[in-house]
Order: C-alpha cells, then sequence, then structure tokens
C-alpha cells in the first residue's frame, strides 16, 4: 500500500510502499482510510522543523488527522463493527508507571514528555491505505459525517479548550459562569483551528468575535458570518480597539501560533477574563510586548491564561456532537472549510503546498 512519507536526513518527502497491516491482537480494528485532513504540523514535519520517525524507521508517515471505515475487527471488539466509520486518537501514553495521566488515559496532560503522537513523534500516520490500531484510540463517528468527519481531530483543539474553560469559570461566583449569552468571545485567526473554535462559540451561544488579518469578502470570512460570529479586521482595527467594539472580553481563543499579536490582544482581555492559547510559535528571537499592563490586567481583572495541547477521549466524543450541530445549524460553512481535496498521489504537492482553510487528502 502507498503512505506519504518524510525522510528528515535526506530531506526527502515521497510515496513510499508498505505492507498492509492487519490485525494482530482481538482489540485491534482494521481501518481503511477515506480522507486524511493536512494542518500546519504535517507542513511543519515536512520542512523538517519538526517531529521525530519512529526509532526503527528512517521516515515518518505523516498525517494525523484522518477518517476511515472499519474493516477488520479483533475478536474481543465491542463498539465498532465493519462498516462504520471512526476517527482516530493522535497522542498514544508514555511507558512510565509514574505517570499519572497516561496511566489513567489522559496522555495530552503526560508528564514525562515519552509519550508518541501517530503521524507527528515515534509512531507512524495516517496518510496511507490502511491503518490498524487498538479500539480505545477509535472514535465512532455517524455515517452522516462522512463529508466533515475529517474535521473531527482539528476540531477536538476547541473541544480540549472548551473542557478547560468549563474547569476555570466553576472559579466565578453565581450567575456568572452560567449564562453565555451575555458572554464575549474573540477568536484570534480565521485558520480552520480558529473557524472550528467559533463554530464552538456561537453553538455554546457566546457573542462570537472573529479577529484575523484577512478581508471580510473572502472565503474565511465568509464563513465568519455565515454561522452568526462577527469579523474584526486586524488590519483595520488594532487590538487597543478592540474593547471598545466588544466590550467586556470575557474569553480569548488564540488560533494563530503567533505571539506579538496574541499578547497584544491579551492586553485588552477583560475582567474575569480567560485566554486560551492554541498555537506553537517557531522559537525566533525575543519580542517585545506590554509586560507591566498584562501582569498589571491580570492581577486587577482575576485573569487566566491557559495553554492546552492535543486532547482526551471525551474531547473527540463531544466534538461528534458537535460536528452533527454544526451540520444542523450551518451545514454550507461547515463544508466550506474544506477548500482541496487531492488524491494520495499527489499528497506530497498538497503537504508541500499553501492556500485554502483545509486541503484533504482523499484515499479511498
Ligand atoms: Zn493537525
Ligand atoms: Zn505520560
Amino acid at each position: 500500500m502507498k503512505a506519504l512519507a518524510v525522510f528528515p536526513a535526506s530531506r526527502e518527502v515521497k510515496i513510499v510502499d508498505r505492507p498492509e497491516p492487519d490485525c494482530a491482537g482481538p482489540t485491534e480494528v482494521k481501518l481503511r482510510i477515506l480522507e486524511a485532513g493536512i494542518c500546519g504540523t504535517d507542513r511543519e514535519i515536512a520542512d523538517f522543523r519538526y517531529g521525530a520517525p519512529p526509532a526503527d524507521s528512517p521516515y515518518q508517515i505523516i498525517g494525523h488527522e484522518a477518517l476511515g471505515e472499519v474493516v477488520e475487527v479483533g475478536s474481543s471488539v465491542t463498539g465498532l463493527v465493519p462498516g462504520d466509520l471512526a476517527v482516530l486518537m493522535v497522542r498514544r501514553p508514555c511507558p512510565h508507571d509514574g505517570c499519572g495521566p497516561c496511566r489513567n488515559g489522559r496522555p495530552d496532560f503526560c508528564i514525562t514528555g515519552d509519550f508518541t503522537e501517530r503521524g507527528i513523534k515515534g509512531a507512524h500516520g495516517y496518510m496511507t491505505e490502511f491503518v490498524v490500531d487498538d479500539e480505545r484510540y477509535l472514535v465512532k463517528v455517524p455515517k452522516e459525517l462522512r463529508e466533515v468527519g475529517v474535521l473531527l481531530e482539528p476540531l477536538t483543539v476547541a473541544e480540549k479548550a472548551a473542557e478547560q474553560v468549563r474547569v476555570l469559570v466553576q472559579r466565578l461566583p453565581g450567575n456568572l459562569k452560567d449564562d453565555p449569552s451575555n458572554l464575549n468571545a474573540v477568536v484570534i485567526g480565521a485558520g480552520p483551528i480558529g473557524l472550528l473554535g467559533a463554530m464552538k462559540l456561537v453553538d455554546g451561544g457566546f457573542n462570537t468575535w472573529v479577529y484575523y488579518r484577512g478581508q471580510a469578502d473572502s472565503p474565511n470570512g465568509r464563513i465568519v458570518s455565515a454561522i452568526g460570529a462577527r469579523f474584526l479586521s486586524s488590519t483595520e482595527h488594532p487590538p487597543a480597539d478592540l474593547a471598545k467594539i466588544v466590550g467586556n472580553i470575557s474569553l480569548i481563543y488564540e488560533a494563530t501560533g503567533v505571539a506579538t499579536i496574541s499578547f497584544d490582544v491579551l492586553s485588552v482581555l477583560g475582567v474575569n477574563g480567560v485566554f486560551i492559547f492554541t498555537g506553537v510559535p517557531g522559537v525566533r528571537a525575543p519580542i517585545e510586548i506590554d509586560a507591566e499592563r498584562i501582569m498589571r490586567n491580570l492581577v486587577l481583572n482575576n485573569q487566566v491564561i491557559c495553554g492546552t495541547v492535543n486532547a482526551g477521549r471525551d474531547s473527540f466524543e463531544e466534538g461528534v456532537r458537535d460536528l452533527e450541530s454544526f451540520m444542523q445549524r450551518f451545514p454550507a460553512a461547515v463544508r466550506a472549510l474544506i477548500t482541496a481535496r487531492m488524491t494520495l498521489d499527489d499528497a506530497r504537492d498538497a503537504v508541500l503546498a499553501k492556500g485554502g482553510i483545509k486541503s484533504v487528502i482523499t484515499v479511498a
């Protein structure tokens, strides 16, 4: 079978031929990959700036956003049958007994750093024809979501963020934690992570604003208005204007990976506000930020800054329910997130190319 491989030593990205995997244990499931999404992480791995192949392999099969169809199940598998659709989770636990999060099914909070991530770190990914994995790492997706199920993994970034926010608002007294309809949220960035986050916020009842550098009549801007969020151009409005336009900002969801704009917007976070970071910037020279103002606001306004990476099983399952809800409310906007579909033979060019919102490799 074919797979897209990145060779860090020889700096090559090419299709390789691999043996088709089979279920080896009773809890394993074999999937035929239907679609695999491409994101910035794949582009960084293909640019040899990120990721690590499995210890015994000269190359890394990339791809961590995949929708597959079950073709074979081990004898002890209970939750999936052939023909079902499923999405694969990404992170796998570290081997250390002392890692509480990994031993309790939450490797997204691993404390040792020795976790693996399929398609990213120490394990092959999903940009290939067949994948075998343990049932516990697969999440069943209803057949009605066939067209957009490949968006589930990127949506889990927002789902885990929402899980964190639910914990963080518990510190607030009384009605402050109950009613999102009088709460304003700002999403920074309008790529797939930002737009899926905006959908989650709109669906959760927040007054949602999306702040980014593009135009209102761009494909991204049209999705913002189609879902009932409001667009704010960062080229027209400096961050200092945001509080005047939006009012008290209760929640900021960062989805750019750019530190300058993120810290500028942090300085206008409102009273009792929460700021969620999801982007991973490259490590470059230090930048200037208004640290005294930010620190002053953090203290005087009871603010919280929270970073979040990866996601647990609950976030994938909540994501399935949310995708169903999004497809009820604004199906055209969800479909419009996928701006290109290419074959596995063209996957190399697709990963190395830029542009569009979400490109997807159609495998089967
Ligand atoms: Zn991704
Ligand atoms: Zn661990």
